[in-house]
């Protein structure tokens, strides 16, 4: 079966410097994925090898780097789906997780399917994952921010959110055509304490069915949530629509239906991708076997 990778690095304001290493970022996420699933290796793999790429990357909203809450504390959501057996793992206002997809997908694997809190780090430590310092997490340009927004709050939730920065997610198929998806954040800049956007939910953010494809999304939780976006994609999947097309009519009905803002990457079990966004900017990056390198833009 033909291999497919797509990664999203955040959909909204990216600032023009922020530009080049949302581009960069990306690019090197799809290439870790890409060199798992050319050496045979599993989608899910891959969906988690970009995603810890984009985690480690400061440029990103989600692992070291995520935006701080109102306390000033880094409090992170990550969701990883297997489309072969429609197992799923999510974790939701962690903190002390350097890598929380690695924590998703050790929910992935266990009874469970959604942790939050203290209850997912006290799990982690049960799978031997070291819990780390917060400050390890905030980086000094995210220090800065949230003095910024202390001195001038952006209120929350923001009408019409656009995030300056990128949560970041993926898409993979492989050569069984299984479909993997997977989904990071540090969620919204100065968000409420406790606050978890769609990027946790299965069926709003992650998705993945080896029936019919996978979707990621990123941009404004509170309205993707309540129109459970990546199923949505997913579903016009199976309908028939191409990933393209299924990506653009999500963005669309997010818009109208709730005024939405924000993006998703889309793929099919044949190896297609697509993506569409409503905002200012979306860094992702693509490559499937009919392209020669990986295609990566902001
Ligand atoms: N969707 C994320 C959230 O609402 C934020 C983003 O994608 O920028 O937490």
């Amino acid at each position: 079966m033909p291999l497919a990778v797509i990664v999203h690095g955040g959909a909204g304001n990216i600032a023009d410097q922020e530009v080049e290493p949302h581009r960069r970022g990306v690019e090197s996420a799809a290439q870790a994925a890409w060199q798992i699933l050319t050496e045979g290796g599993a989608a899910l793999d891959a969906v988690q090898a970009a995603i810890l790429v984009l985690e480690d990357d400061p440029a990103f909203d989600a692992g070291t780097g995520s935006f701080l809450n109102r306390d000033g504390q880094v409090e992170m959501d990550a969701s990883i789906m297997d489309g072969r057996t429609l197992d799923a793992g999510a974790v939701a206002g962690v903190q002390h997780i350097k890598n929380p997809i690695l924590l998703a997908r050790q929910v992935l694997a266990s009874d469970f399917t959604f942790l939050i809190g203290r209850g997912a780090e006290r799990f982690a430590q049960e799978c031997g994952m070291p819990l780390v310092a917060n400050r390890l997490l905030r980086t000094r340009e995210q220090i800065l921010n949230w003095k910024e927004y202390k001195a001038n709050p952006p209120g929350h939730p923001e009408p019409a959110y656009v995030s300056p920065q990128g949560t970041v997610g993926c898409v993979a198929v492989d050569r069984h055509g299984n479909v993997a998806a997977g989904t990071s954040t540090g969620g919204t800049r100065f968000k409420y304490p406790g606050r978890v956007g769609d990027s946790p939910l299965i069926g709003c953010a992650t998705y993945a069915d080896n029936q019919s494809g996978g979707a990621s999304t990123t941009g404004w939780g509170e309205a993707i949530t309540r129109v459970v976006l990546s199923k949505s994609a997913v579903d016009a999947l199976a309908r028939g629509a191409k990933p393209s097309q299924a990506a653009r009519d999500s963005i669309e009905y997010l818009a109208r239906r709730v005024g939405g803002t924000g993006g998703i990457i889309v793929a099919n079990p044949l190896g297609h991708v697509g993506f569409s966004f409503n905002t200012p900017r979306m860094a992702r990056a693509y490559i499937t076997e009919e392209m020669p390198t990986v295609l990566a833009d902001c």
